[in-house]
């Protein structure tokens, strides 16, 4: 089945504001949304119009109970100028698996990508020619519905936001190990992009800020010993030589970068392990001398290096350098803006006539 979507063009397009070399980090958008309703069951009037304000009201049951989710992705351009997304098919996937834990109706994942598609064309000259800059989409889902009282809302609105970004210049991060505050507990709503897992962890991440940190690392919500991810980015630890990442265990985000970094390590011949982690191992592995690299994965950064992590009585010193790290950096920049072989098979290409 395809989709039928209507399109309505702004009547000035506010580019020309734009200067390309420097753009503001996430207040930028560009002319149009993607925007869609669910009504009695169904998902209705799929439409491509300009960027505006959208009436709520004061009821909309999201700003009550929080049935809200996103996804996180970037459009990027190839040699010859065609937009390119990553692995689109694994937002559409996972953003239905956050809507089914958060009570929400699924996106069919062809309605999905057709507006990703549509959006991305319409918007193509604001991809960002620049090297490392990217057209940010913001897909999301909010109850809508008004209504006072604790149960699944009927109405909702799917919509794509497009925000262009800046080179991210990858430096070294200092992580703040935290004991005290948790980001999620197993059953909960960890693996799912629920916005209210974003809100909780507002106050942690200012603190750790204050001490000095970059980002929180998040341990389990049981012991306060096991690793779980940083911020909103996976982690991997490169010791003896091997790499470890935390397990899937019901409360890390199945990150997309995640999955990928492990198909390009193995690729290049590393051995990587999906486990538990404690962070009394990474002390450990720092003493001894074992621990060589590690760095967080994430859309928003694609690899972000760590130098240390910041524990209550000790810091673990991890590496002033990160050479595996900048290479698979490297590599999956060269795939996602087409100057790599695809071997994968990651990238999809937006090939629409304009509108
Ligand atoms: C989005 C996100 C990630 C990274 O996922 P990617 O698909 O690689 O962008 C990791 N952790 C959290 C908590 C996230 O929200």
């Amino acid at each position: 089945m395809s989709y039928t979507i209507s399109i309505t063009k702004t009547e000035k397009s506010k580019i020309d504001a734009l200067d390309f070399d420097n753009i503001p980090l996430g207040t930028t958008f560009t002319d149009h949304m993607f925007i869609c309703d669910y009504e009695n069951g169904a998902w209705l009037n799929p439409r491509i119009e300009p960027l505006r304000l959208i009436p709520t009201h004061p009821a909309a049951m999201a700003l009550h109970y929080g049935q809200a989710i996103f996804e996180g992705m970037k459009a990027y351009k190839n040699p010859e100028g065609t937009p390119l997304l990553f692995r689109p098919e694994k937002n559409a996937s996972r953003f239905n698996k956050s809507a089914e834990r958060m009570g929400m109706p699924k996106v069919p994942e062809e309605l999905f990508i057709e507006g990703l598609k549509e959006l991305v064309a319409i918007e193509r000259n604001w991809i960002p020619p620049q090297q490392g800059s990217a057209l940010y989409l913001r897909p999301f889902m909010y109850a809508d519905e008004a209504f006072i009282g604790m149960r699944a809302a009927t109405k909702y609105k799917f919509i794509i936001m497009a925000s262009p970004a800046g080179p991210f210049f990858s430096k070294h991060i200092k992580l703040w190990a935290e004991k005290r505050f948790i980001r999620a507990a197993e059953g909960g709503t960890g693996e799912a992009k629920a916005a209210g897992n974003y809100a909780a962890a507002i106050r942690p991440t200012e603190l750790a800020k204050a001490k000095g940190y970059d980002q929180v690392l998040w341990l389990d919500a049981a012991e306060h010993k096991y690793i779980q991810e940083v911020g909103t980015m996976n982690i991997f630890f490169k010791v003896n030589g091997a790499f470890i990442t935390p397990e899937l265990d019901g409360s890390v985000l199945h990150g997309i970068t995640r999955a990928s970094v492990i198909e390009l390590l193995r690729d290049m011949g590393y051995e990587v392990t999906e486990r538990k982690i404690t962070i009394d191992e990474i002390r450990e592995a720092s003493h001894n001398g074992s621990l060589e690299e590690a760095f967080g994965t994430g859309t928003a950064v694609g690899i972000a290096y760590i130098k240390e992590i910041g524990l209550e009585n000790e810091t673990i010193h991890v590496s002033d350098e990160s050479p595996v790290a900048v290479k698979v950096n490297d590599t999956l920049n060269a795939i996602k803006i087409g100057k790599l072989k695809d071997k994968f098979g990651w990238m999809t290409k937006v090939e629409r006539e304009l509108v």
